[in-house]
């Protein structure tokens, strides 16, 4: 949870999810919806898939014994070199090495190493580094003590140098280029994609269609999207759904890392019953009254609660 999100918006997240799924097995036995529903909210929904399915790996592969080895963990689902190394540390007592995005500050800023860290050549030196530093002994209170000097010292925009146990021997301090590294991404503008979406309305339930379990909203519930207006009108069309009184709102924005999704909900009303109106298996009426747990991409709860109060 805590990988690109911030400790204080995981914390009631995190209780909710440890609340629901107390071990390995209840996660393993929950459905992807009702995990997804846990996640709703929370963004980078890749997590909470790659979660269940580790889950069912240690489940079903392990026989619920987490594995113990840093390259068991670096196969599963969603753990990566930083990750795996941190578990090993810091829940194994292992001698491993982490490059978390704290670490990364401290290593650019001390040895003052210039370039974006996406960079393979810059990531790769960086790791270098870690691996040099890192002890074979108490590994993991080094690990920790380096996310916390990150996080706590040597922050992004106020780091407190003077306060800092490395001010000494600091590259990036004694060449008064701190607030230079570590060195940013070069920005881009990010693209923008224009979509439609059909709020099918019928009293308090509308409309879901189930994405595929890839991609940002990978496994969520969202209106059926259309590139084109047109393209909606049409689809309202072969499924005899009444696209004589449909109502467009105002255009919104939401902004993912890579591209702006600038959405227009497009409201029209139905008759529930309507039987072609979406392929099996792969949509439902959503009653916006009830509690049924599935997955929902904030803009889409949004979006329902306005509309349904
Ligand atoms: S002296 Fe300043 S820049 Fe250097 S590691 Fe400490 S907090 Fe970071």
């Amino acid at each position: 949870m805590l990988q690109q999100t911030q400790v204080a918006t995981v914390i009631p997240y995190f209780d909710r999810f440890i609340k629901n799924y107390p071990n390995v097995d209840s996660l393993a036995n929950a459905s992807l919806d009702s995990v997804l529903h846990q996640w709703s909210g929370l963004g980078y929904y890749a997590r909470a898939r790659n979660l269940h399915k580790t889950a069912n790996i240690i489940v079903d592969e392990y026989g619920g014994k987490f594995p113990q080895t840093l390259d068991e963990l670096i196969e599963l689902p969603g753990i990566g070199r930083s990750t795996a190394g941190a578990i090993a540390s810091l829940a194994m007592g292992q001698s491993a090495a982490i490059l978390d995005g704290n670490v990364k500050r401290v290593l650019c800023r001390y040895f003052e190493v210039e370039g974006w860290s996406g960079e393979s050549r810059i990531l790769k030196k960086l790791w270098q580094l870690s691996e040099r530093l890192t002890p074979k002994a108490r590994t993991g209170n080094y690990n920790q003590a380096m996310m916390d000097l990150g996080s706590a010292v040597c922050t992004r925009t106020k780091p407190k140098c003077a306060s800092c146990p490395l001010s000494e021997s600091c590259l990036a301090l004694k060449n008064n280029i701190v607030m230079q590294l570590p060195t940013p991404k070069k920005r881009v503008s990010l693209p923008v994609k224009e979509r439609y979406w059909l709020v099918n309305k019928n009293d308090n339930d509308v409309l879901l269609m189930q994405n595929p379990p890839v991609g940002l909203w990978g496994g969520l519930w969202v209106f059926p999207e259309f590139e084109t207006y047109n393209e909606l009108v049409n689809w309202c069309i072969e499924r005899k759904v009444n696209s004589k009184e449909l109502q467009i709102l105002k255009q919104q924005r939401h902004t993912f890392s890579h591209y702006h999704l600038d959405y227009t909900p497009v409201i029209c009303f139905s008759v529930k019953a309507e039987p072609q109106i979406a392929e099996p298996n792969k949509s439902r009426w959503y009653q916006t009254n009830s509690h049924v747990k599935i997955g929902l991409p904030v803009p889409v709860s949004e979006l329902i609660k306005t509309l349904t109060g």
